[in-house]
């Protein structure tokens, strides 16, 4: 079967599944591998469960009813997802780099939504088969769709471009994320400026933060080009007037009050701000896109409880974003102010180093209580209080429980799920 006529087919079901236990009635099943499952085995499963057809690269498991037999389904996934971005009008609007993409993606897609039917990526689903899914869900009448590219290996966002294929782009940042696969801070740029070059490429235009000395160096040369600065006149004008806790911005004399906490999310609100005056809205509808969205698992959010008051940050964490999120910290007001540091992963052969950075630069910061989780942690080189892992933390903590109406920052990486430390407190 070619792409397009699997493309006609898309057309009559517009709904794809790649997991059997999310089926929905009529979608497409996609039957992907993982590396400890074979979406073959449950295509006859997904059919009974409801959907139109599954695809398949079996041709055992092609013999029974409702299959379609492709010869590597992950790679028809992409194609389709290329050929049916190309098939309908939206923009896409491509997004990477490493810190801040899923926020500054719901800022922008906020912000859009108040004028324009947007699509934008599911969560995280950011890989290559996460951007596949989004491109799907674009509807015939989608007038933009915001798509989130991650990657942890060089040649993964060029990759992601072909599928995509951009018609604008906007990097977050350069930071020391995934350096385990990037190899450096300078594979990180290289890998990051993959959506530059595609963009450069193919004369398109490019969002870019004027006030980050790396992305201004890279962007200068480049025709197609908008940017936002704090003070650079050359560029669209955004200053942040506040940071204590809620992100406060002003614009052309209006004010935006965002509900996001961290001086960081100041370049994401700007994104979304530049995005939307490049898309003729009315600084009333950003103003109103920002100010309504609230952050959500995890990210940035400030809880109150037992009459703390506590940033949980607890999505992700690398050296760049933790850094980020303890200068926020120290600006924010409290008498008595509380960190919880979990590992950071992903550093590959510069854990030791970073993680000793890391809490070098919190010690200088000098907060009431500094603790530190994890096994990397661990093993820095100071006198903090410290636990290997989240059970001796816990146990800490129901032994010493912490003084009433502290400020508390919580951020680690994924695997920390340092969120279990609410329940302690
Ligand atoms: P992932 O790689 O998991 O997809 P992401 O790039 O989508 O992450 P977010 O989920 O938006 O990033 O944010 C994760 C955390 O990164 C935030 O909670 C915050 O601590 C930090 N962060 C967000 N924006 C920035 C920024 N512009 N610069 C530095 N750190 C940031
Ligand atoms: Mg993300």
């Amino acid at each position: 079967m070619t792409i397009e006529q699997l493309h006609q087919i898309f057309l009559q079901y517009p709904q794809v599944c790649t997991d059997t236990r999310k089926i929905t009635p009529n979608c497409i099943f996609f039957a992907l591998k993982g590396e400890n499952f074979n979406g073959n085995d449950y295509a006859s499963q997904a059919v009974e469960s409801g959907a139109s057809f599954a695809v398949v690269d079996n041709a055992e498991v092609a013999k029974e009813n409702k299959m379609i037999l492709v010869n590597d389904v992950l790679k028809t996934l992409q194609s389709l997802s290329r050929f049916h971005r190309n098939y309908c009008k939206a923009k896409v609007i491509g997004l990477t780099g490493s810190n801040g993409k899923t926020t500054t993606k719901e800022l922008i897609t906020a912000v859009l939504s108040t004028k324009y039917k947007t699509v934008a990526t599911k969560g995280n689903l950011n890989n290559h088969i996460g951007v596949p899914l989004t491109l799907l869900s674009i509807k015939n009448d989608t007038e933009i769709a915001v798509v989130e590219m991650g990657a942890n290996h060089l040649k993964e966002i060029e990759f992601l471009c072909g599928i995509a294929e951009p018609d604008y782009g906007y990097i977050t940042n350069f930071g020391k994320a995934h350096l385990e696969g990037f190899g450096s801070e300078e594979g990180v740029i290289k890998a990051k400026s993959e959506l530059y070059n595609y963009l450069i490429d193919n004369n398109k235009p490019i969002f870019f933060n004027a006030d980050d000395p790396i992305q201004r160096s890279k962007i200068e040369p480049v025709i197609k080009k908008y940017g936002y600065s704090q003070d650079n006149s050359q560029y669209y004008n955004i200053k942040l007037v506040d940071a204590d806790p809620f992100v406060k911005l002003e614009v052309e004399d209006i004010t935006i009050t965002s509900q996001l906490i961290g001086r960081y999310n100041f370049s994401n609100c700007c994104a979304a701000i530049l995005i939307g005056k490049y898309f003729s809205l009315d600084l009333k509808e950003i103003k109103q896109g920002i100010e309504n969205y609230i952050p959500q698992n995890n990210r940035s959010q400030i809880i109150h409880k037992n009459g703390h008051h506590i940033i949980l940050d607890a999505y992700n964490a690398n050296p760049t974003s933790m850094k980020a999120a303890l200068e926020n910290f120290k600006e924010i007001s409290g008498d008595y102010k509380i960190v919880f540091l979990g590992d950071m992963f992903e550093l590959g052969s510069l854990a030791e180093k970073e993680h000793q950075y890391i809490s070098d630069l919190a010690i200088a910061m000098d907060f009431s209580e500094i603790n530190l989780i994890g096994e990397n942690f661990f093993t820095t080189n100071n006198t903090l209080k410290k636990f290997k892992s989240f059970d001796e933390l816990r146990q800490s903590l129901q032994d010493t429980p912490i003084p009433q109406s502290a400020t508390i920052l919580i951020k680690g990486s994924r695997g920390m799920a340092l969120e279990r430390i609410l329940d302690l407190l």
